[in-house]
């Protein structure tokens, strides 16, 4: 093994992009205890499995992870659980999983170096600070390494207020709690100064930030804070999880005003039936979202939407899933997944009896697909022949182009962009850039361009 103050980590994610912020700033802890990142898990003397218990099928894969990393480890290295699962079930895991030296809660994950014994005893603890507060809160206010990548998620705050009936977030991530926008604006700017040109927002909750600080609507505010980053770099601004009932003026009114702001509307709408959305104890109907929707078509033709919907809740009906392929239908919507109900222990749905049948829900899936597929091949047919701006994320390979996104793509999410150079041609365009494109393919979710000849923005230039 590596001598102690050279001990070397590897960190592996799972879930969603609130856990990969969370995993960037766990790296940001580990380096500053003294701890380099390793080449590959196999060279690590510390493996980090950041884990996810959103729903069965996740805690399996975050289990799979472990035991395939815990089998492949070099001698002596120590294996960490940490993230959701940690928090959730640290006594049943640390029980079932002997291969795990440690399972680290949220309070602990800003202190893995040390609570391992693998951090450099001359280096001050990160989480120090954090601990003389009572504990690390969820990782928010440290800090964290560049970013690898044009783009990075920014956590505005941790937990949530609702008390949806089949979501199991707010009993292990507590009620909601806000970062402050300077903490934020700091962060951001960071990032764009270190060569990132979008950041995408989140929080369990993204719109209701601020509320829990005594500032509802504080959203808007704080994207009017980041606005002027545009200065010194930042492109573009994108919010993902907004719940419907908060998708309003000021907010939408911002969004629009605002020229680092994406209309890209991520709601997080789950059905479309009131009677099962009351059931789910959410807001909302197929109707209000449709004008939602409208208002802000209306308003911005090009605003690009998403959702995703849960499928079997108990008490479902035949009539209540056809009133979802309804709404699809009209609604539209650029990007949709579709979920199978998973019952969650600690939720309001657990015990709710009326579960449909788990062939049924299969078939509703399929019949979600079939109405929805269409109608994003549509939304990417359309742009075919038109011109978009394209923010450059990598060079492919070969070097003969370039990946990117336009608005209407989040990363890792959506699809992406191919820019292709003109025949005989280069591509320059650095990562971060933005290029004027025009599309020229659709090839399932993504979209083929090649460059128009004069860039709209010089910076696009390398
Ligand atoms: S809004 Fe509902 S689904 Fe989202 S995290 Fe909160 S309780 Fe869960």
């Amino acid at each position: 093994m590596a001598g102690r103050g050279s001990a070397r980590f590897h960190i592996e994610t799972l879930g969603c992009p609130k856990n990969a912020v969370d995993s960037d700033k766990v790296v940001a802890s580990l380096l500053a205890d003294g701890l380099q990142a390793a080449d590959s898990a196999a060279d690590a003397d510390l493996v980090v499995v950041n884990t996810c218990a959103f729903v069965e099928a996740a805690r399996q894969e975050s289990i799979d992870t472990v035991l395939a990393l815990a089998g492949d480890r070099k001698p002596g290295a120590k294996v960490v659980v940490t993230g959701c699962m940690a928090e959730r079930y640290g006594a049943e895991l640390a029980a079932a999983l002997p291969e795990a030296d440690a399972i680290i809660g949220f309070a602990g994950e800003g202190a893995i170096g040390t609570r391992v014994g693998l951090a450099d005893p001359k280096r001050k603890p990160t989480a120090s600070a954090a601990e003389r507060r009572g504990g690390v809160t969820d990782l928010l206010d440290l800090g964290r390494p560049p970013a690898a990548a044009p783009w990075a998620y920014v956590k505005v705050a941790e937990g949530c207020d609702r008390a949806c009936a089949f979501c199991a977030i707010p009993s292990f991530r507590g009620k909601q709690r806000s970062r402050t926008p300077e903490s934020i604006e700091q962060e951001v700017r960071a990032l764009v100064e270190g060569g990132v040109a979008e950041v995408v927002l989140v929080a369990q909750d993204l719109a209701w930030y601020g509320r829990d600080a005594g500032e509802p609507g504080s959203l808007a505010p704080l994207l009017r804070r980041l606005d002027p980053l545009a200065a010194h770099g930042l492109q573009r601004v994108r919010l993902l999880y907004l719940y419907p009932s908060e998708v309003r003026d000021p907010l939408v009114a911002t969004m629009l005003e605002l020229d680092t702001v994406v209309p890209y509307f991520d709601l997080s709408l789950q059905h479309a039936d009131p009677a099962l959305l009351r059931a789910m104890k959410r807001w909302g109907s197929g109707d209000r979202f449709l004008s939602t929707i409208a208002s802000i078509r209306a308003a911005e033709p090009d605003a690009a939407f998403r959702s995703s919907f849960i499928v079997g809740f108990p008490g479902e009906t035949e009539a209540a899933h056809d009133a979802l392929l309804t709404f699809l239908a009209d609604a539209g919507l650029d990007w949709a997944g579709f979920f199978a109900y998973s019952p969650e222990e600690g939720t309001a749905a657990v015990s709710l009896p009326q579960r449909p049948p788990t062939d049924l829900v299969g078939e509703w899936l399929r019949e979600c697909d079939e109405v929805q597929d269409p109608i994003t091949r549509a939304a990417r047919d359309v742009l075919i022949g038109t011109e978009v701006d394209v923010l450059v994320d990598e060079h492919d390979a070969a070097g003969g182009a370039v990946v990117g996104r336009t608005h209407r793509e989040a990363p890792e999410i959506d699809g992406v962009v191919r820019v292709e150079a003109a025949a005989g041609g280069a591509l320059h365009a650095r990562p971060g850039a933005v290029v004027r494109v025009h599309v020229t393919d659709a090839v399932g979710p993504d979209l083929v361009a090649k460059p128009v000849e004069r860039s709209a923005n010089p910076a696009a230039a390398s």
